[in-house]
């Protein structure tokens, strides 16, 4: 890494730290700007969650691009970033800021609900690819944080140069340091209009504020405003347009590439050496058998020692392996997938159907739902049912609730059944196949319902001697459905698993 880079680098996760810190603070003097003449600017609010002022770019356009997922279930943190194989730049400043959030969320001394404590926040990290052209990519970070019950977004976007494998921001997109001072008075300046800006922080605008900067369709400048940071006090992101005629002379030569790339997305030619997007790691073995065809297996599990295995947060790069498993070993199995994974791979939610297992809905975002407004559940409900309809022909039949979060209101608005666990293989904490197979083999009962989730490597790898073991104390692996039993399910109802049958399985409609 150059030093260059490193200092880019830590200057916008400064700036990320920056905001958090601001956040809260009381507002500090300073003069108002001078105001300029005329103004073709706008600002706009939006509730949505993840909500965007630029449409997201579909990340087939960068062919080397993946996903990193993490997960932390008993702290209530999500986080998706993405890396690029020909640009490592990519995935080490999008970790960094990953990091760095995570880090600042400890801090916050959020109770580990595994200690028995009560969990009061939430972190959720997701990034959005903006812009793309051969020479730039424009990705944009949205995090949403809680404590005590205290939420808000906050909103950077990373700009990399990929000729050069640099990491810039907004500053970068301007030329001299008085375009950079124009651009922010036509921020300020369109800023004060908006009832939902506190006009002090206006006259006081911080570089730090203005860290998501994106173009849309049209070529206007787009300012994504943090909550709280220059917002008075609301829950609602705030979005600035500044017009492209006002934009485009204060632009640096990258920030008109960068400008172009967002405008006007285009395909990056595949690297040399990428890795295809899809399974990578899914290994060809033509000597698996095609499941028979035509033949109906029917299992009773009020007779038969049953299991449902059930992988969440994906589908993922390791998901093919985990389904080339699971065929070899003839287990049905229930995938609660995540909107945007199921969007980028439609083709494994197809292929999870065609052998035998079920698909579930896991939500848009992965937000705790008890902390959303009804419109927002049903909203993070019906997008990922809109995706998974568009790739296996019906939406899920079945919701998991993220983090087994759930409370009447989001039960009602579930309108499927809602599935949670008694096996909790703490896959995610671990992160050791050997530790995912003894906990899954010790605490499997008839009946169980185990948790894991398949953007993990080591949850993968656990899978075929979790399959052979539990094979070998008799147990038969269906689908959710088929454990529950297809009639019995109701809408709205919550279950842990199977309901008490002469096998000694215990009936449990109970929260968790
Ligand atoms: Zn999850």
């Amino acid at each position: 890494m150059s030093p260059a880079l490193g200092q880019n680098t830590f200057k916008y996760i400064s700036g990320l730290l920056a905001l958090a810190l601001l956040a809260g603070c009381a507002p500090i003097p300073g003069s108002p700007t001078e105001p300029k003449p005329s103004l073709a600017t706008s600002t706009q609010n939006y509730t949505q969650i993840g909500g965007s002022p630029v449409d997201a770019v579909p990340l087939s356009m960068v062919p080397d691009m993946s996903t990193v997922d993490q997960s932390d279930e008993h702290r209530h943190i999500f986080t998706q970033h993405f890396k690029v194989t020909s640009v490592p730049a990519v995935g080490e400043a999008q970790r960094g800021l990953v990091e760095l959030a995570m880090g600042k969320f400890d801090q916050g001394n959020v109770p580990d609900v595994s200690a028995g404590l009560e969990n009061s926040g939430e972190l959720n990290i997701r990034s959005y690819l903006t812009a793309v052209s051969p020479n730039v990519l424009g990705i944009r970070t949205a995090a949403y944080q809680s404590v005590d019950s205290v939420g808000s977004n906050r909103f950077l976007t990373q700009w990399f140069d990929t000729r050069k494998g640099s990491v810039l921001g907004s500053r970068d997109l301007f030329d001299s340091a008085d375009d950079w001072a124009d651009f922010r008075e036509f921020v300020a300046q369109t800023a004060a209009s908006n009832p939902l800006i506190a006009p002090e922080s206006v006259t006081q605008l911080e570089d730090a504020w203005l860290d998501s900067v994106n173009f849309d369709a049209q070529g206007n400048a787009t300012v994504e405003l943090d909550d709280a940071a220059i917002t008075a006090g609301t829950a609602q992101s705030v979005v600035v347009t500044v017009s492209a005629s006002n934009i485009i002379p204060l632009l640096s030569p990258f920030g008109l590439m960068a400008r172009t790339a967002g405008m006007a997305p285009t395909p990056r030619l595949p690297a040399i050496s990428a890795v295809p997007w899809g399974n990578p790691e899914e290994p060809e073995d033509p000597a698996v058998p095609a499941p028979p065809s035509g033949e109906e297996k029917t299992v009773d599990c009020t007779k038969a020692k049953c299991v449902a295995l059930t992988f969440d947060d994906g589908p993922g790069p390791k998901t093919g392996k985990l389904l080339y498993d699971l065929k070899k070993a003839d287990a049905p199995a229930t995938f609660f997938v995540v909107g945007p994974n199921a969007k980028t791979r439609p083709e494994l939610l197809k292929r999870m159907i065609a052998e035998g297992h079920e698909v579930g809905n896991h939500t848009w975002t992965h937000r705790s739902l008890t902390a959303l407004s009804p419109a927002n559940i049903r909203s993070e409900i019906d997008r990922t049912n809109e995706v998974i309809s568009a790739a296996i022909d019906q939406p899920a039949t079945l919701l998991r609730p993220p983090y087994g979060a759930h409370n009447s209101t989001s039960d009602r608005l579930a309108q499927t059944p809602v599935i949670l666990w008694d096996v909790d293989t703490l896959d995610w904490k671990h992160k050791n196949a050997d530790k995912v197979v003894s906990s899954a083999l010790s605490q499997t009962r008839p009946g169980s319902i185990v948790l894991m989730h398949d953007i993990h490597s080591t949850t993968v790898a656990a899978v075929p001697r979790i399959l052979a073991g539990l094979k070998a104390k008799g147990y038969t692996f269906v689908t959710v459905t088929e454990l529950l039993g297809k009639d019995k399910l109701k809408s709205g109802e919550t279950y842990l698993r199977a309901p008490s049958t002469a096998k000694g399985s215990v009936k449990n409609g109970g929260k968790k």
